[in-house]
């Protein structure tokens, strides 16, 4: 079998970080691993991939995708969607990083991760105190609210990554359908971030602190369909979120809490 390298170009270079810190891996040995085709990740996994701010170059180029993936799908983006976000953050916070270090996204999700690393580190594992040197030293950084607070200057969000792996998707299905691309910066109305203040003319049932932003908070909200909301950039997307999730967690205790009080009445 005669094999040439193809050519895979996304439309801008976050996209070009999310596929090789994630979603490559995903499509060859992840969520995508037993999918058919069974060959289907050979030549995409293998292609050069780069971007292009003209759609005439996206999709694939020297072969056809074997398949379309679906980048951005909630029970996805559960599992992998906060280290691809962090991978995405670095890439742009620090201009250079290396791809090791990109690879090492997930131990800069959260300070528990953090702290985690260090403390592996610290026990003398040379495998771990060789992640934490790499990531100190490309980064310049060693304290974690620093690089947290780095990171989250690039104001590069969930819900840009959603739209960046949309498209992603997107340019793959065509391609596979021989389809041309649309011209233009691509985008979903589903997926446009509010225009209007999301807290006019709602019942505001509670507020929680961004674990990330400092000063920052969230509310559920109740919306005009009598459901229940989150303003955080999860909850735009209707994807379940932490704080909806505590919610109604506290809101099961309340009830259970009061259950027992009648039960005592009785
Ligand atoms: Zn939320």
């Amino acid at each position: 079998m005669s094999w040439k390298k193809g050519k895979l170009v996304f439309a801008n270079p976050e996209q070009v970080v999310l596929w090789n810190h994630e979603m490559a891996g995903q499509v060859s040995d992840g969520n995508w691993e037993n999918s058919r085709p069974f060959d289907h990740w050979e030549d995409i996994c293998g292609a050069e991939v780069s971007y292009s701010a003209n759609p005439d170059d996206w999709g694939t180029q020297g072969f056809k995708p074997k398949r379309a993936y679906n980048f951005s799908s909630a029970d996805l983006l559960e599992i992998v969607g906060d280290r691809a976000l962090v991978a995405v953050q670095m890439a742009k916070a620090f201009p250079g990083i290396s791809d090791k270090a990109l690879d090492h996204s997930d131990q800069l999700v959260s300070k528990s991760d953090w702290d985690r690393l260090v403390e592996i580190a610290g026990r003398g594992d040379k495998y771990w105190v060789e992640m934490l040197d790499t990531l100190k030293t490309e980064i310049g950084l060693d304290d974690y609210e620093d690089i947290k607070f780095k990171l989250n200057d690039t104001l590069y969000d969930w819900a840009d990554m959603v739209i960046d792996l949309r498209q992603m998707s997107e340019i793959i299905r065509k391609s596979f359908k021989g389809e041309s691309q649309t011209t233009g910066k691509y985008s979903s109305p589903a997926i446009e971030k509010p225009k209007t203040n999301p807290l006019e003319n709602r019942d505001i049932l509670k507020s929680y602190d961004s674990d990330i932003e400092p000063g920052r908070k969230y509310y559920i909200v109740r919306n005009d369909d009598g459901e229940l909301e989150c303003t955080c950039p999860k909850g735009k997307l209707n994807q379940r979120c932490t704080h909806l999730d505590r919610f109604n967690k506290e809101r099961e205790g309340i009830k259970e809490t009061l259950q027992e009080k009648i039960k005592k009445l009785a």
